[in-house]
């Protein structure tokens, strides 16, 4: 069973006295600055350029330096900037001042797993992986809660590196909840598996299908919008709060024998094979190569079927239909 760790396993002192650079100010960046801000813990934001980001920063009262100002002080650097970024960013500005003992944090594994970032042996590296949105991290932290998060070490120099994690973790409402920990291999593994082939690619890609299928069948395209693409959420959220077993005793018989039946029929063991390949490919570090690649010719496969996503009848009928399911919603 996962290991889990909550508030009373996470204390401030060993990180009270540190200087914590966040690089980056974006999603998970501004929500980790304002919580460990509000947290009592020394934060200075570190950005590239005075743009978007550090107007931000300064509305919410940092002041923000260039990253290489706010590396050279710091004894905690937290990579919150893109990960095909992150790599360029330690290599030209955290590289070159490196002290012995410092911490180098990650919210996520991509760059330390594939080997991208090779940090000496004198620094710690840990992580700390919200499991949720950065706007989702600051709102439940200001309301006195926290989004869980896995915690990993890569690399234990002083000997106290979960210690620092879990302040972190702390710092930013995680272990009100709870903290899982892991390891960087896992993290990394399941959060590309789990978005690929479930998440943003299986799920969205069965929604689409399943609506151009009744579309092709001369359906009208608004409502094959309401029954195969609106109505997950509401499927979800049963999930989401009931389990599986609670959602299926929330709908219909007819839903619960249909489901149950059709369901492995059309996600049946070829699909079960794919999602084993695809899953492959991350582990054997193809999938990396692959997009690291696409990433530096600019991405013209992400380019092109965004394009083609944004110009299809579903989103389109999804656009139309939005007022109306907005002017449903409850008022308060
Ligand atoms: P983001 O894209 O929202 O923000 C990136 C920040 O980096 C911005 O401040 C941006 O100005 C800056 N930036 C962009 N390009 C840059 C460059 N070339 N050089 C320097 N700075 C640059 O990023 P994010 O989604 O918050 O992701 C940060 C980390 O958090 C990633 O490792 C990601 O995997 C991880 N993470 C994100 C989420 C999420 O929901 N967004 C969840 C868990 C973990
Ligand atoms: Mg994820
Ligand atoms: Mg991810
Ligand atoms: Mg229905
Ligand atoms: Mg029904």
């Amino acid at each position: 069973m996962a290991k889990i760790y909550t508030e009373k396993d996470a204390n401030f002192d060993i990180i009270k006295n540190k200087k914590i650079a966040i690089l980056g100010y974006g999603s998970q960046g501004r929500a980790w600055a304002l919580n460990l801000r509000d947290s009592g813990l020394n934060v200075t934001v570190g950005l590239e350029r005075e743009g978007n980001s550090w107007n931000q920063a300064k509305k919410d009262g940092f002041n923000p330096v260039h990253t290489e100002e706010a590396v050279k002080n710091a004894d905690i650097v937290i990579f919150l900037v893109p990960d095909m970024v992150q790599r360029y960013v330690y290599r030209e500005k955290v590289q070159p001042y490196l002290k012995d003992g410092m911490d180098l944090v990650f919210a996520h594994g991509f760059n330390i797993h594939y080997k991208l970032i090779e940090p000496p042996n004198n620094v710690d590296v840990y992580m700390i992986a919200p499991k949720g949105p950065g706007p989702t991290v600051r709102e439940y932290f200001v309301h006195g809660g926290g989004v869980p998060a896995l915690v990993a070490v890569q690399q234990n120099y002083s000997g106290k590196a979960m210690e620092k994690a879990l302040a972190i973790a702390k710092g930013i409402g995680a272990t009100r909840p709870g903290v899982i920990e892991t390891t960087f291999k896992e993290e990394t593994e399941t959060d590309l598996i789990g978005e690929q082939t479930d998440l943003v690619g299986g799920i969205t890609e069965l929604m689409r299908t399943a609506f151009n299928t009744l579309v092709e069948m001369g359906y009208q395209p608004e409502v094959a919008y309401f029954e195969t693409i609106n109505e997950m959420k509401m499927i979800v959220d049963i999930i989401h709060d009931k389990g599986f077993y609670g959602m299926l005793k929330a709908v219909s018989d007819t839903a619960k024998y249909g489901g149950i039946t059709v369901g492995k029929y059309v996600i049946n063991e070829d699909v079960k094979k794919r999602v084993r390949e695809a899953a492959e490919k991350v582990r054997s570090g193809k999938f990396a190569e692959e997009w690291i690649e696409e990433y530096n010719r600019g991405s013209p496969i992400v380019k092109q079927a965004m394009e083609e996503v944004q110009n299809s009848l579903e989103e389109k009928i999804g656009n139309e239909l939005r007022d109306m399911i907005e002017r449903g919603k409850p008022k308060s």
